[in-house]
């Protein structure tokens, strides 16, 4: 299959750990704080896991934390630190401005499908300059639904004067993103950072297994035929 395939078709992409590298930010602001507050390596390990890629409660990780490490800051104040600060340490993954620039040239239509609240979500696409390089940002906070539910796919389909057809969900969670997008009626590239498919049988299979969402990108710009990272 080449890209003249596909072309002119909707590409869906999800945004943490997928076109950023959610965890190293994170992971990053984390450093930050321990060295500002001379807090161990322990610390440091244990704030990483409690975090759970993101998916904890960032109150409920603040609160945790100030308990934890006997933190003056309330967990408020905590909470929209980590928030800010995650933001201040983002950076694209390599490869990804430039992948979207070229899909978008060859005429595919871009939307980001992400789960979070609206005002993380969207300070994160305006700081990475995202809102330039896509046609479409859908976020669970506003749409007032989440992947998996097909619901936030046909909304972001309609940003785009679309009916949700034929396309692509790109994402690193199996069952936000495979399992959203094969419920949406697409085709799904699954985005391992190195993980392995046994974790894949209750999302159903991907159709293409790549280790960075980078590496999606280029798959799908120059065709299918190139990857040799097809799911068995
Ligand atoms: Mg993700």
């Amino acid at each position: 299959m080449t890209a003249a395939d596909f072309r002119d078709q909707v590409i869906y992409l999800d945004l943490d750990n997928t076109l950023i590298n959610r965890g190293a930010a994170f992971g990053s602001w984390v450093e930050h704080f321990c060295l500002e507050h001379q807090l161990s390596e322990q610390a440091r390990t244990w704030w990483l896991d409690e975090d759970r890629d993101g998916y904890r409660n960032r109150l409920d990780l603040a609160q945790a934390a100030t308990e934890q490490w006997g933190l003056t800051s309330t967990p408020e104040v905590l909470a929209l630190a980590m928030q800010r600060g995650l933001v201040d340490h983002l950076v694209l993954e390599p490869g990804v401005e430039d992948g979207l620039q070229a899909l978008r040239a060859a005429g595919f239509l871009l939307a980001i499908v992400t789960n979070g609240g609206a005002q993380q979500q969207r300070a994160k696409v305006r700081k990475l300059g995202l809102d330039h390089l896509v046609d479409a940002v859908a976020i669970s906070g506003e749409v007032g639904v989440a992947k998996p539910d097909r619901e936030i796919f046909v909304h972001a389909a309609a940003l785009l004067n679309r009916d949700l057809g034929t396309g692509w969900m790109v994402g690193d969670s199996l069952v936000h993103d495979i399992k959203g997008g094969r419920r949406a009626g697409l085709r799904t590239i699954w985005v391992s950072g190195g993980r392995t498919q046994s974790e894949v049988a209750d999302a159903g299979r991907p159709d293409l297994v790549v280790n960075r969402g980078a590496d999606a990108l280029s798959v799908l710009l120059h065709g299918l035929g190139t990857s040799d990272n097809s799911a068995p």
